[in-house]
């Protein structure tokens, strides 16, 4: 079914322009080419697309000879990234779902391991996972070519897997954080009978690479719509897949100070995202293993353990259990455990070691999580503490010179 984009209310001016050069460049070499999956949904549904995809009927190699600036990438799925200095636009080659050839292979527990065989746009169309991510945008033509009733769903705002659903989460278990992502972030419902399989599938979940799984969580948890994603996560028995410790501890939680914690993080991370500002993995985590870290710590103290070493080895615990669920890359893993190994230092407040750490270079995240804590566990001397640092860092020398020397 073809519709006319433009009484839809988007328009090429809408499109990005390198985007729109690829499209045209493509058409031009007689290939067919579209905008494809979030960015048609996002202009359809009124928001601002993140990215530009293209799909075509060239190969990646004539996709190269159209668009010199071509690298092509990838072994499973091989892709064409058109250049542009340093930004590139993905252009994919129409697939073919994995079963229409004997090139595609199903592995153990129905998952797709191979798929690069090349079809017709329909056939592009059905192996894209919902029905509003498989729109395709004829921007030459003004039309948007829907085959699996994608439009239909936009307009009940729903999200609805193409195909059986629990054949398509088998394939791709990842399909399941998907349909949370976009319901949460776009506000939209999962569909009956895509819904249904999800709390019994969820477990398989834990056959996912660490690697893509951590992405995934970054993109759930980064999206702007942190907290109605974990809602919607937890309900469906898929956070406990990402954050086993986390859920576990959230499920003893009797005073409600890590739940807490948790919302009152993800409302900040949501609120700094939606403004444009940066956000690091590291604090997610920082936030996320506070009270599973905290309850090794108290129990390498138990064996008398210096504190700080007990924080210490309880940190590389943790760490190292939640890399089982999610990879951390090291980079973000050594900051979080940073971040709570700092927090002690708020307790010192002579004017040497107050000026030291206001140089550290974690300063800033180690204050702002001391602040979340201390609103979330209702701890008065924490609230003090972060009083008197939010002043310190206000105020000129001399201040801090007199703060210091009068600091409880
Ligand atoms: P956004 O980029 O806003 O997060 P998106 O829908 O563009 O959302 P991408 O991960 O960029 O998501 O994927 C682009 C398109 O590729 C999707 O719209 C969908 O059509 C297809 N796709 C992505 N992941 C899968 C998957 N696991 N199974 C099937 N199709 C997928
Ligand atoms: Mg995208």
């Amino acid at each position: 079914m073809a519709l006319s984009a433009s009484k839809l209310g988007i328009s090429s001016t809408s499109i990005n322009s390198q985007a729109l050069t690829i499209v045209k460049a493509l058409t031009k070499a007689k290939y067919e080419a579209y905008l494809v999956g979030g960015c048609v949904r996002d202009l359809l549904l009124g928001a601002e697309p993140k990215d530009f995809d293209i799909a075509t009927s060239a190969t990646p190699e004539q996709i190269k000879s159209v668009l010199p600036s071509t690298r092509i990438i990838g072994r499973r799925f091989r892709l064409a990234h058109v250049h542009f200095g340093r930004e590139y636009y993905e252009v994919a080659t129409f697939r073919a779902p994995h079963d229409s050839s004997d090139k595609g292979k199903v592995g153990q527990e129905g998952r797709i391991t191979h798929d690069n065989v090349y079809g017709t746009i329909e056939e592009d169309a059905v192996r894209r996972d919902f029905a509003i991510n498989a729109l395709f945008y004829d921007v030459q033509n003004d039309k948007i070519l829907d085959f699996v009733g994608g439009m239909d769903d936009l307009e009940k705002r729903q999200l609805r897997l193409i195909g059986d659903p629990e054949t398509r989460y088998r394939e791709d278990p990842v399909r399941m954080l998907r349909a949370i992502r976009f319901a949460g972030k776009l506000g939209l419902s999962i569909e009956e009978k895509s819904e249904a399989p999800i709390r019994e599938l969820a477990p398989l979940l834990t056959n996912i690479a660490s690697a893509r799984l951590f992405d995934e969580s970054l993109k759930l948890f980064h999206s702007g719509k942190a907290l109605p994603v974990l809602e919607l996560l937890r309900e469906y028995g898929l956070f406990e897949c990402l954050f086993p410790a986390t859920e576990e501890a959230l499920g003893k939680d009797k005073d409600g100070f890590f739940k807490a914690l948790i919302y009152d993080s993800l409302n900040n991370t949501d609120t700094r995202i939606n403004a444009g500002m940066s956000v690091t993995p590291a604090f997610l985590f920082a936030v996320m293993l506070w009270k599973p870290m905290k309850k090794l710590e108290a129990a390498y103290r138990e064996e008398s353990y210096p504190d700080l070493q007990a924080m210490q080895l309880a940190s590389s615990d943790i760490l190292a259990q939640q890399v089982k669920s999610t990879a951390v890359p090291r980079r973000f893993s050594n900051v979080t455990r940073e971040i709570w190994l700092q927090q002690s230092r708020f307790e010192q407040k002579s004017h040497r070691r107050a000026m030291g750490f206001l140089d550290n270079r974690r300063f800033r995240a180690a204050f702002d999580f001391l602040c979340l804590r201390s609103v979330a566990e209702k701890n008065v001397e924490l609230q003090a503490d972060a009083a008197w640092w939010e002043e310190f860092q206000r105020v000129d020398s001399e201040a801090q010179i007199e703060m210091c020397n009068s600091a409880p």
